[in-house]
C-alpha cells in the first residue's frame, strides 16, 4: 500500500485524486491533505478518509477542525504546507495547490526524499533550475508530472532512448477563445473566459487556459522536466484533447499518449508508474464517438501566452518567475473584473521588460521576485 498526502485536496485536481484513492481497493491510503480557504470540504474529507495530518489555509479553519478532531495533527498557512510535505510517515507527494505557492511544499518534500506527482506547475515554471539542482543532490525524490500533456510526454518518452528524441510536440485545445480575434477578445466577460470547451478545471488555470498562457507555461515545465531546448518543442492546437502530447525520435517516429480529456488517468499514473494498474473511475476512450481528431497551427499573434513563455523560458534564470507571478496577480485581477482580458498580456509583457533576470541560487531569491512583481503589478493597474 501506497501512503499518499495531498496538497490542495480541496481543489480540482485534490477531488481527483482523493476519487482514485476511494476506488483504489487498499492500493492507496491517504495520510495527509490540505485546503486553504474551504475548510468545510476538507471537514468532510477529513471524516472519509481520517488522515493523520492536515494543514489549512485560515484561522477559522485551524480552530474549526483542532475541535472537531483533537487527535489529529493540525498545520496552519503557508509554513503549515510545508510542515506537511516534511512528515516522515508517506511515500507520494501530491502537489495540487495553484500557484506559487506550492514551491517549498515541493522543495521540502524532494529534502524529504519522496516522490513527488506534480500538478503544480508553477512550481517547475518559477524555480525549474534550482528544482533540478535539488533533485540531483537528493537522489532518492524524483517528480512524476502529472499535467495531462507533461505525463503523456512522460509516457511517450518510454518509447526510445533520450538522446533519440528529435522534439517534443505540446497539444493545445486551443481555450475557450480558438478561432476569435483580437476585435472579439476585447470586451470578453469573466463567465465568458472560464467556459473551457473540455477540461474541468480550477478558476486560474481555465483563464490560463484562454489566454493560452497555460500552454506556455507548460513549455517552460517541459523544457525544465525534460531537459529539451526551447527549439526543439513544439505547441500543436489539437481541439479534441484526446491526444495529451507526442515525441518525435530521430528516426521520426512520433509516439504519443491517447485518453479522455480527464485528470484521473495521469493523476492514478503518476502513483503507480512504473505500473499500471485498474480502477473504475477511469473512463476508457471511446473511439467510435469522436468525430475526427484536428490539428491547427495556434494564432500567436491573438493568443500571446505562448510566445512569451517562449521569451521568458530562453532568458531564464529569474525571468520565467516573473512571467509566472505578473500571471498569478494579472489573472487575479481579471477574475475580480479589475482589468480587461487582453491586459494580461500586457502585464505580463511589461512585468519582463523591466525585470534584470538573475541566478536563481534560493527559494528566498525566487520568493523576493515573486513578491516584488506581484507587488508592481497590483500597484499598476488596481483601482
Ligand atoms: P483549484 O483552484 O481547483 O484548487 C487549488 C487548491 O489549492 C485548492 O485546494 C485550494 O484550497 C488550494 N489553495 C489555493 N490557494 C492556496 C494557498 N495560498 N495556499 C494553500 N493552498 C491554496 O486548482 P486546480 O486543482 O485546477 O489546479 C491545481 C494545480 O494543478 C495548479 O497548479 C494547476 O496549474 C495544476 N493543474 C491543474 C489541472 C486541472 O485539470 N485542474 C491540469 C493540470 C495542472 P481551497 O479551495 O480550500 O481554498
Ligand atoms: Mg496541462
Amino acid at each position: 500500500m501506497k501512503k499518499i498526502i495531498v496538497l490542495g485536496s480541496t481543489g480540482s485536481i485534490g477531488t481527483n485524486a482523493l476519487e482514485i484513492i476511494r476506488h483504489s481497493e487498499g492500493e492507496f491510503e491517504l495520510v495527509g491533505i490540505s485546503g486553504h480557504k474551504n475548510h468545510k470540504l476538507l471537514i468532510e474529507q477529513i471524516r472519509e478518509f481520517k488522515p493523520k495530518y492536515v494543514s489549512v489555509g485560515t484561522k477559522e479553519g485551524y480552530e474549526k477542525i483542532r475541535e472537531e478532531f483533537p487527535e489529529l495533527t493540525v498545520y496552519l498557512g503557508e509554513e503549515g504546507l510545508k510542515e506537511l510535505a516534511g512528515v516522515k510517515e508517506y511515500d507520494i507527494l501530491l502537489t495540487a495547490v495553484s500557484g506559487a505557492v506550492g514551491i517549498e511544499a515541493t522543495v521540502e518534500g524532494i529534502k524529504n526524499e519522496k516522490r513527488i506527482a506534480l500538478a503544480n506547475k508553477e512550481t517547475m515554471v518559477a524555480a525549474g533550475p534550482y528544482i533540478n539542482k535539488l533533485l540531483k543532490q537528493y537522489p532518492k525524490a524524483c517528480i512524476i508530472p502529472v499535467d495531462s500533456e507533461h505525463s503523456a510526454i512522460f509516457q511517450s518518452l518510454l518509447g526510445g532512448k533520450r538522446d533519440e528524441v528529435k522534439k517534443i510536440i505540446i497539444t493545445a485545445s486551443g481555450g475557450t477563445f480558438r478561432g476569435k480575434t483580437l476585435e472579439d477578445l476585447k470586451d470578453v466577460t469573466v463567465e465568458q473566459a472560464l467556459k473551457h470547451p473540455n477540461w474541468s478545471m480550477g478558476r486560474k488555470i481555465t483563464i490560463d487556459s484562454s489566454t493560452l498562457v497555460n500552454k506556455g507555461l507548460e513549455v517552460i515545465e517541459a523544457h525544465e522536466l525534460f531537459g529539451v531546448s526551447y527549439d526543439d518543442i513544439e505547441v500543436v492546437v489539437h481541439p479534441q484533447s484526446i491526444i495529451h502530447s507526442m515525441v518525435e525520435f530521430k528516426d521520426r517516429a512520433v509516439i504519443a499518449q491517447l485518453g479522455a480529456p480527464d485528470m484521473k488517468l495521469p493523476i492514478q499514473y503518476a502513483f503507480t508508474y512504473p505500473e499500471r494498474k485498474v480502477n473504475e473511475v477511469i473512463e476508457p476512450l471511446d473511439f467510435f464517438k469522436l468525430n475526427g481528431l484536428t490539428f491547427e497551427r495556434p494564432n500567436t499573434k491573438v493568443f500571446k501566452g505562448i510566445e512569451l513563455a517562449f521569451r521568458a523560458g530562453r532568458i531564464g534564470n529569474t525571468m520565467p518567475a516573473v512571467l509566472n507571478a505578473a500571471n498569478e496577480a494579472a489573472v487575479d485581477m481579471f477574475l475580480r473584473g479589475k482589468i480587461k482580458f487582453l491586459t494580461i498580456y500586457e502585464i505580463l509583457e511589461r512585468a519582463m521588460e523591466r525585470h534584470i533576470p538573475v541566478e536563481i541560487e534560493s527559494v528566498e531569491l525566487i520568493k523576493k521576485i515573486d513578491k516584488e512583481t506581484r507587488n508592481w503589478v497590483y500597484k499598476e493597474y488596481e483601482r
